[in-house]
């Protein structure tokens, strides 16, 4: 595979450095039979560094959860070696199973068929917090 030039695929762009392990995991591209290209450490006029990764497949991604992940990442649709899509993403309002609450208490963590819903509360920040018990959904950071 030629990472420089994909004929039809999706190149997830800007990620935050380091970051790429998390979303290959999150996206299950282990699972994916076609080639996939991490590029770790690319240096960046706007980041500094920076990760890409590159797919030889035009798989579906969830739009919501790489907001929820990394709000900086764009997403470029590759067609017959051109950008035809290019999508920036946001903080998504809600985000539904993509994050757990790590509230022992919360009625999520006791009843196994709620959805694990949270809200975005402070934009500015990217703070999330779960709709039933207020918990954030991530640590601080
Ligand atoms: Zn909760």
């Amino acid at each position: 595979m030629n990472v420089d030039s994909i004929k039809n695929g999706i190149v997830i762009d800007h990620i935050k450095a380091g970051k790429s392990m998390e979303i290959y995991e999150f996206l299950n591209l282990g699972e994916l039979k076609s080639s996939v290209a991490i590029i770790k450490n690319v240096t960046s006029r706007h980041m500094g560094k920076k990760d890409i990764i590159k797919i030889d497949e035009s798989i579906d991604v969830n739009l919501d959860a790489l907001g929820y992940i990394d709000h900086n990442i764009t997403i470029n649709i590759i067609k017959d070696g051109v950008i035809v899509k290019k999508s920036h993403l946001e903080l998504p309002e809600t985000i539904t199973n993509i994050a757990k609450c790590k509230n022992p208490r919360c009625i999520t963590s006791q009843e196994q068929d709620i959805q694990h819903i949270f809200k975005l509360c402070d934009k500015e920040k990217g703070i999330y917090r779960c709709i039933y018990c207020e918990s954030r959904a991530k640590e601080e950071e």
